[in-house]
């Protein structure tokens, strides 16, 4: 990669507080408690979302709520709207600790939401513990885990009937009950800092297990179980995904009229309780449509470090995108929308300009360089060659 394309690293996330610039002004991003959005709430970001920002709202990889294009100079009054809805941490520093991600389907009183609650009150309130900007805890203890291949640091996951606390890349962890599960998850927290996981404030627990591997006490063995989330009927309700992890405001304010929200971290809101749901712009209920098939950052003009826009060109090549594989399209070497590996993925390197790679993440090897977008919406069988 040439060094006029090396994406700027911020090494953290925007929070509501903390909200970052973008090429359509500040992001704004919500995290929602245990991932809900009672049904007043949800009516009220999207008006909220309309009043002071441009009435589009991202879902993140880690099931928060991005409000887009909110005005500088009304930030504060957002924030006082935000905080009487209950949306808002008493301060910037206990919201980015707060990075919990219960399993979507949890019930009241369950472990998930019993230990996801414990969790994040007592990371709010761990005023000593600095983790870095991205380190997050997952909360996934239904009989079958679902979060097994989401991005998280500390895992509390069920295998085979006992409740596991994991580090991220082990592949063993420690046997916890619902009680011990949140002392264990700070504690393994503080261990990562300790052994020096985050240097200069930035690092990953995968990082860190493949170069000591994990406390000599985390020999518990825990099973593998792969989950692939589809938009239609679920027990607690209905899924819907969003077209590329984005919806116009109004569509969530139309989709709390059929009961309270879940936000999920597969681009996709579970509506409590609804047994169907209607179109609506941004939506995806059909689990065969070939959009599910491509992932792409917001690209240009949104984003300011985009070389090239790239949502119309994922749209169009969708249906070309062969059966059973992913299309990422990055806006820059970055790759937020996908930073793992994908099967194919094209990274810009100009104004509708693509390298292609296979197998790779946006900023790895390119089979391919130079690749305009016009030669492949007329060749879309270029995405083919070379497998
Ligand atoms: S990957 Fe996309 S959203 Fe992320 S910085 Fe690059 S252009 Fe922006």
């Amino acid at each position: 990669m040439s060094a006029a394309a090396e994406p700027k690293v911020y090494g953290w996330c925007p929070g509501a507080l903390r909200p970052m610039m973008s090429g359509d002004g500040l992001v704004v991003r919500v995290r929602a408690p245990l991932g809900k959005l009672s049904v007043t709430q949800a009516r009220g970001v999207a008006r909220l979302s309309e009043e002071f920002g441009n009435g589009l709202l991202d879902i993140s990889a880690r099931a928060n709520l991005q409000m887009r294009g909110i005005r500088e100079d009304a930030h504060e009054d957002l924030i006082e709207a935000l905080r009487a809805l209950g949306l808002i941490d008493p301060d910037a520093s206990a919201e980015a600790r707060r990075n919990v991600l219960p399993a979507p389907f949890w019930a009241e009183g369950d472990d998930t939401h019993a230990i996801a609650t414990g969790l994040s009150a007592a990371l709010a309130g761990a005023a000593d513990l600095t983790l870095p900007g991205k380190f997050g805890f997952a909360v996934d203890c239904s009989a079958e885990p679902v979060l097994q291949d989401i991005a998280a640091d500390i895992r509390i996951e069920r295998s085979g009937g006992t409740l596991i606390l994991r580090a991220d890349g082990a592949g063993a962890g420690l046997p916890v009950t619902r009680e011990s599960a949140v002392a264990e998850a700070l504690a393994l927290a503080r261990w990562f800092l300790e052994q020096g996981g985050a240097p200069e404030g930035r690092g990953r627990m995968h990082r860190l297990i493949a170069r000591r591997g994990p406390p000599a006490a985390h020999a518990a063995p825990v099973a593998r179980t792969a989950f692939a989330a589809k938009p239609g009927a679920v027990p607690s309700g209905t899924l819907a995904a969003l077209e590329f992890g984005q919806m116009p405001a109004a569509t969530l304010a139309q989709l709390a009229d059929h009961g309270p929200i879940r936000l999920t971290p597969w681009r996709m809101l579970l509506v409590e309780g609804a047994k169907s749901l209607p179109p609506l712009p941004g939506l995806i209920l059909d689990a065969t449509d070939p959009r599910l098939q491509v992932v792409a950052c917001t690209g240009a003009p949104g984003c300011l470090q985009a070389l090239s826009s790239t949502r119309d060109l994922a749209r169009e090549l969708a249906p070309h995108v062969p059966a059973g594989t992913k299309l990422h399209i990055s806006g820059c070497a970055k790759g937020c929308a996908c930073p793992g590996p994908a099967p194919l993925t094209l990274t810009a390197t100009g104004e509708n300009e693509f390298s292609l790679i296979r197998n790779g993440t946006a900023a790895d090897q390119p089979l391919k360089t130079r690749l305009s977008a016009s030669a492949l919406r007329a060749a879309p069988e270029l995405l083919k060659e070379g497998s």
